[in-house]
């Protein structure tokens, strides 16, 4: 086995502490060691960033942690790539109470789009948090804002590339310009950005996008173009954005985060079973996946799923092997020691 596959890991698997977390660098460090033994290639690292403040990229729940975090993978050869997501901003940090109604894509009401929020993987995230839809144009203070916060982590610390999220929204902002398609097409033109500052910063640097789990339309297309990689998620049911219960989603998230105290247990209950179901596992819906990005990216694919037993583990297993792509380990909350079992 050669350095091939990458890891996804969630930093609060480790520590959420505010002050240097001595011991969580030892646990840590166990997981990269396993890494390092399952022919790792590198780790992209979600919510390091403080009380999980999407968007708020350089504001650490402890810097020397993080640093620490990067050095150990480091040591054990691996690439560290930390997350990014190109169009959503925490609304309890103080970057959305400063900017986020100005940089906010804004429906024909004027009033800014929902975006994700933790009920939604409840069983990732052990609080709850929400997040507005920001507008990726150039033509909204967001665009600058996030293309700074990843100069940042590559040019002040020793990162090997970025990995971006969600560019899956597919909606019409009524601020910032007179041209209604400038959201859609400011998805592409933030990744550039983006992608720009990543090989800026060194030509060996790694750019890894998200699918979404979105049959590729032309902003998708142009995305992944840019890519190093794309890490393809698998999710129970492509994602469809012009589908009716997306754009409810978005006219009505405000509503629902009212609720989300009740709804919560049972969106817990639907999307763990949903994450159990054979559509997880069917290959040749896994083939046809990877049959629609393979004509764009040909083998440059990361295969993600969010079914984390063994089936599910194997049914990727299984097509990476077919493709010859590479395979992304994601034990969920849990560390990287959970999955030794399935090597057996
Ligand atoms: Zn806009």
């Amino acid at each position: 086995m050669g350095m091939n596959d990458f890891w996804f890991a969630m930093y609060h698997t480790y520590s959420i502490k505010k002050s240097f977390d001595k011991r969580a660098l030892k646990i840590f460090e166990k997981d990269v060691k396993f890494a390092q033994e399952l022919g790792i290639e590198g780790l992209v690292l979600e919510d390091y960033y403080n009380d999980w403040i999407w968007g708020e990229y350089t504001n650490f729940w402890n810097e020397k942690t993080f640093r620490e975090m990067v050095k150990i993978v480091h040591d054990y050869g691996l690439k560290f790539i930390p997350y990014l997501d190109v169009t959503e901003l925490g609304v309890h940090g103080k970057v959305y109470k400063q900017n986020g109604r100005k940089w906010g894509a804004k429906n024909r009401w004027g009033k800014n789009y929902s975006a994700f929020s933790s009920i939604f993987l409840a069983d990732y995230y052990p609080v709850d948090w929400r997040t507005k839809l920001m507008c990726p144009s150039p033509s909204s203070g967001w665009f600058n804002y996030l293309t700074n916060q990843a100069h940042v982590l590559l040019t002040q610390y020793e990162v090997d590339g970025i990995y971006l999220d969600r560019m899956d929204y597919r909606t019409t902002c009524y601020d910032h310009s007179k041209d209604q398609a400038h959201f859609i097409q400011g998805i592409p033109a933030l990744v550039k950005s983006i992608r720009d500052e990543v090989k800026n910063a060194s030509l060996k640097n790694l750019l890894i996008i998200n699918d979404s789990c979105v049959d590729p339309d032309p902003p998708l297309i142009k995305c992944m173009k840019l890519a190093d990689f794309v890490l393809t998620e698998l999710l129970p049911i492509d994602t469809d954005t012009t589908d009716f219960n997306w754009r409810f989603l978005m006219e009505y998230g405000d509503i629902i985060w009212t609720f989300h105290r009740f709804i919560k247990p049972v969106i817990k209950l639907s999307t763990n079973l949903s994450f159990l179901s054979g559509a997880m596992l069917d290959t040749n819906r896994l083939q046809r996946i990877i049959n629609r990005l393979k004509i764009h990216v040909g083998k440059k694919i990361i295969v993600f799923s969010h079914r984390k037993d063994y089936e599910g583990f194997k049914a990727i297993k299984k097509i990476v092997e077919k493709n010859k792509l590479k395979q992304g380990f994601f034990p969920g909350r849990k560390n990287l020691h959970t999955i030794k079992k399935f090597f057996k």
